[in-house]
C-alpha cells in the first residue's frame, strides 16, 4: 500500500482525553479516532490490525473444533426476560423501541440468542457435541467507558458456546478451547495469564480468566513467584493455617501471637470521639491498619453475621455468601448494629459480643494487642487480645487476598498485580439450556438439559492490551503475527528520481512476494518519515538512501531493537521474510 493513498494521520501531539499509552499511541499512529465517549472509528491501520487478530482468532477456533455462525445485534427482550438477565443486566443493556413501539435490546453477549436458536434444531444427542462461534460486534452501558478501546461501549467480541450431552463432554470441549485461547494469545504475543477465576453463584463451577499483565489494567490477580499459581483476586483462596498445619491447636478458639520482643499488653478503653473509619481511628490512636480490627455486621438472609478482619484487609462478599451459604448478603441497619453490639455505627468490636453469630479471618489471629471498637458510642478498645479478650469459633476465608499473603498451593508469598481481562472461559452448565428449553434426546430417548460452556475475547482489547505491554518513547512495537503491514520502505528522498525507483522496485518485489510492505511515497522530510515509521511500529523498515544505493544496498532496520543491516537490493524480500 503506497501511504500517499491511504489514510494514516499521525500526530505529533498527545490527544487531550488519551490517560493510557495504548490510546495515545493508537490515536497518534493514525489507527483510531473517537466518535463519542466509548465509540471508535477504526481508520486503516487499525481495521488491518483487528483482521489480523480474527484471522488467528478464526484459525484457532476452527481447528479446535469451533463453528463460525453470526447472530443478530438486535434482539428480542423476551429472551433476556426468559433468563431473569433482562433485570440482571440492569443499565448495561442498551434498549430502544422500533416503529411499531416493540422494545428491542443490542446484544452485550449472546448466550440467550445461541441457546434459543440451538434449542430450534437440535434434537438428537447423534448432533452433540457442538461448538459454535462468531466475531461481532457488542454493546453495552458501560458506566465508565475509558482508556479508549480497552473499555468501550461498542466492541468486537469473539463469543462461542458450547453444547455437550454430559460434564465429561462439556470437560473436553472446555479444555479444547483453553487450548485454542491460548494458543491465540500466545500467537498475538501477548505476555498474558490464565488465571482462575470467581465461580460466582453457582459455587463449584470452573471458570478462567486470560490476563494480560499490565500497570493500567482494572483487573487485580494473585500470583505465585514460587509455584506458579495464579487467581483472580476475586477467586484467590487464603490458605487455613488449620490446614497448613495439619490442624493446630491456634485456632481452637483463641491464642495470640505477638510480633517479636512485644508482649501481652493490659487491655483499655480509650476516647475517640466521633472517630470511626479505620484511618481516622489509626492517626487517633497512633496505631497501623494491621494492628487494628474491623468488626462488621451483616445480615445473611436477615441474620445478623459479624465479621472480623484486619483494619488493611478487605472483606470478599462473594466468598462470605459462600461461605455463609446465603442467598442475600448485606451490610446491617444500624438498628441491628445497636441490638446486636450495643453501640452504633463505627464502633462494633469483638470484646462482649454475645449472642450474633461471629466469624474471623485467619490473619486475626497472626498478631495481637489489637484496637476495636468498645459497642460503645465514642469509644474503642486498645489492646485487644484474642483468647484473653474474646475468642474466636468460625474461622473462615472471607477476604480478598492481599500482597504476602501465602500462597494457597506452596504456602510461599503471593504477589498481587494488575492485568488487563483480554477472554474469558466459563462452565455454565444448565442455566441457559433449562430457561429456554435446550434439551436433546438421549440414546434411550429420553430428554436432557444440554450441557454449556461459554467463552468471549475481546479482539480490540488484544489489540490495545498488546500495544500497553510492547512500546518505547518512540511508538508501537509490533510483532508480525498482528503488525498492520510487515514492512515499510522509507525512500529518504522523494524527490530524487533514483532512490524513488528502488524504492518502486523493492514495493513491487516485496508485493509480488505476498510480504505485506507500507510504501512511504510521501514528499515529506526523512526525519518525519522516520519518526511516524516508529510511531506505526512496523517490525521492519527499508531505507533506501544515496549512502548505500550506490553500492546495490539499502538499510533494513528492526523496529524492536534498533538494529540496521545493510542488504543487497535483490536480497531485501529474503531477508524480510527469513526475520521472525
Ligand atoms: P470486564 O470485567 O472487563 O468488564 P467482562 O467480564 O464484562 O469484562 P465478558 O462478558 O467476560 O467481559 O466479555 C468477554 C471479553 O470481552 C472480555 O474478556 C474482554 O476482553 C471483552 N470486553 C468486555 N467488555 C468490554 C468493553 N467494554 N470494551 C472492550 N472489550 C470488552
Ligand atoms: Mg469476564
Amino acid at each position: 500500500m503506497r501511504w500517499t493513498q491511504t489514510l494514516i494521520p499521525t500526530l505529533k501531539e498527545v490527544p487531550q482525553d488519551a490517560e493510557v499509552k495504548s490510546h495515545i499511541l493508537m490515536v497518534r499512529g493514525g489507527y483510531i479516532r473517537k466518535l463519542t465517549a466509548g465509540a471508535y472509528s477504526y481508520l486503516p491501520l487499525g481495521l488491518r490490525v483487528l483482521r489480523k487478530i480474527e484471522a488467528i482468532i478464526r484459525e484457532e477456533m476452527d481447528s479446535h473444533g469451533g463453528r463460525e455462525v453470526l447472530l443478530p445485534a438486535i434482539q428480542p427482550p423476551e429472551l433476556w426476560k426468559q433468563t431473569g438477565r433482562y433485570d440482571g443486566l440492569g443499565d448495561v443493556l442498551i434498549k430502544f423501541m422500533d416503529r411499531h413501539k416493540k422494545e428491542n435490546v443490542l446484544g452485550p453477549t449472546h448466550e440467550e440468542v445461541i441457546t434459543a436458536l440451538v434449542a430450534g434444531e437440535v434434537r438428537s444427542y447423534k448432533q452433540l457435541p457442538l461448538t459454535l462461534y462468531q466475531i461481532q460486534t457488542k454493546f453495552r452501558d458501560e458506566p465508565r467507558p475509558r482508556f479508549g478501546v480497552l473499555r468501550s461501549k461498542e466492541f468486537i467480541m469473539k463469543d462461542a458456546y458450547s453444547f455437550d450431552v454430559d460434564t465429561d463432554g462439556l470437560n473436553r470441549s472446555y479444555q479444547k478451547m483453553y487450548e485454542a485461547y491460548c494458543a491465540i494469545f500466545s500467537r498475538c504475543g501477548l505476555d498474558y495469564l490464565a488465571v482462575e477465576a470467581d465461580p460466582g453463584f453457582m459455587g463449584g463451577d470452573v471458570s478462567h480468566e486470560f490476563m494480560a499483565l499490565s500497570e493500567i489494567g482494572e483487573d487485580v490477580i494473585a500470583v505465585c513467584p514460587s509455584c506458579g499459581y495464579a487467581a483472580s483476586k476475586e477467586a484467590a483462596a487464603i490458605q487455613s493455617p488449620v490446614a497448613s498445619a495439619g490442624g493446630g491447636s491456634a485456632f481452637g478458639g483463641g491464642r495470640q501471637s505477638l510480633a517479636k520482643g512485644e508482649k501481652l499488653e493490659t487491655i483499655k478503653e480509650v476516647e475517640t470521639p466521633a472517630t470511626t473509619t479505620i484511618e481516622k481511628v489509626g492517626k487517633l490512636l497512633n496505631t497501623p491498619p494491621e494492628k487494628m480490627i474491623k468488626t462488621l455486621i451483616y445480615k445473611a438472609d436477615d441474620k445478623p453475621v459479624a465479621v472480623l478482619i484486619r483494619g488493611d484487609h478487605d472483606v470478599n462478599e462473594a466468598k462470605l455468601r459462600r461461605y455463609l451459604k446465603c442467598e442475600i448478603l448485606q451490610l446491617a441497619d444500624e438498628k441491628t448494629i445497636k441490638d446486636v453490639t450495643g453501640g452504633p455505627l463505627g464502633f462494633s468490636g469483638p470484646v462482649g459480643l454475645r449472642g450474633v453469630r461471629m466469624a474471623a479471618d485467619y490473619a486475626i489471629a497472626d498478631c495481637g494487642n489489637f484496637v476495636t471498637g468498645a459497642n460503645k458510642k465514642d469509644f474503642h478498645l486498645m489492646n485487644v487480645n484474642l483468647g484473653r479478650d474474646f475468642t474466636v469459633k468460625e474461622w473462615a476465608d472471607v477476604r480478598y487476598v492481599a500482597d504476602q499473603d501465602p500462597c494457597p498451593k506452596c504456602q510461599k508469598p503471593i504477589t498481587i498485580k494488575f492485568a488487563i481481562e483480554v477472554g474469558h472461559t466459563f462452565k455454565l452448565g444448565t442455566k441457559y439450556s433449562k430457561a429456554l428449553g435446550a434439551a436433546y434426546l438421549d440414546d434411550k430417548g429420553e430428554e436432557r438439559p444440554m450441557i454449556m460452556g461459554c467463552y468471549g475475547i475481546g479482539v480490540n482489547r488484544i489489540a490495545a492490551a498488546y500495544i500497553e505491554q510492547h512500546n518505547d518513547d518512540n511508538g508501537i512495537i509490533w510483532p508480525a503475527s498482528i503488525s498492520p503491514y510487515r514492512v515499510v520502505i522509507i525512500p529518504v528522498n522523494a524527490a530524487q528520481t533514483k532512490i524513488m525507483g528502488v524504492a518502486e522496485e523493492i514495493y513491487a518485489d516485496l508485493t509480488k512476494q505476498h510480504i505485506e510492505a507500507l510504501f512511504d511515497d510521501r514528499d515529506e522530510r526523512a526525519g518525519i518519515k522516520f519518526k511516524d515509521a516508529d510511531l506505526i511500529g512496523v517490525p521492519y523498515q527499508v531505507v533506501v538512501s544515496d549512502r548505500h544505493i550506490n553500492d546495490g544496498k539499502v538499510e533494513v532496520k528492526t523496529r524492536k531493537t534498533g538494529e540496521r543491516k545493510i542488504v543487497d537490493i535483490q536480497c531485501v524480500r529474503d531477508v524480510v521474510s527469513a526475520m521472525p
